[in-house]
């Protein structure tokens, strides 16, 4: 298992090996932390994005940083699902969107991931709920990751994310 934090703060900004972007099919990029990232990686993450388009909801892949590196070496897009009440696979594919993740990351070597509130923005799923999803899923993997920070962009998420670690006695 991972040594897990949480922290408040932009993406973009982080000192890891990879981080996750919560992206559409498309790999265009779109809209929230889609598009702070493909904002600072470049253009060029679109081009190597929409050469592994589409992208079905839980699953990832990756591609080089372009202008995050060396910062940051891997770009890893993940598809979450878009919240529809529940009743359609919501959970598992969002527990998917996680494990998938750390298998790239594992697979590329990385040791340092960074990961944002997947589809907590646009796609609307309640926060509280992806929180625990987002720490049950990453604390249940077996990887060669070493750490893997997540993300939270407001204080509210931060906050519920901090009480699942403690609720799941990670902290
Ligand atoms: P989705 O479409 O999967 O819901 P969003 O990008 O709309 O993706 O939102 C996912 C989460 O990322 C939200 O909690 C949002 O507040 C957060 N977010 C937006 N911009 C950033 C950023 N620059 N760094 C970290 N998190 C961000």
């Amino acid at each position: 298992m991972p040594v897990i934090e949480v922290v408040l703060g932009d993406l973009v900004e982080e000192r890891v090996d990879a981080i996750v972007t919560a992206a559409n099919e498309s790999l265009l990029g779109g809209g929230g932390v889609d598009r702070a990232v493909h904002a600072a990686a470049g253009p060029e993450l679109a081009g190597a994005g929409s050469a592994l388009a589409p992208l079905d909801p839980g699953d990832a892949v990756a591609t080089p940083a372009f202008r995050l590196g060396p910062r940051i070496r891997h770009v890893i897009h993940t598809v979450g699902p878009v919240w529809e009440g529940g009743g359609y696979d919501e959970a598992e594919l969002l527990a998917s969107c996680y494990r998938r993740c750390l298998e790239v990351a594992d697979a590329l070597g990385a040791r340092s991931l960074a990961i944002p509130a997947i589809s907590t923005g646009v796609y609307g799923y309640p926060a509280a709920d992806a929180a625990r999803i987002a720490v049950s899923t990453v604390r249940s993997v077996r990887t060669r990751v070493e750490v893997v920070r997540l993300v939270a962009f407001d204080e509210g998420s931060r906050d519920l994310l901090r009480s699942e670690l403690a609720a799941q006695g990670v902290s």
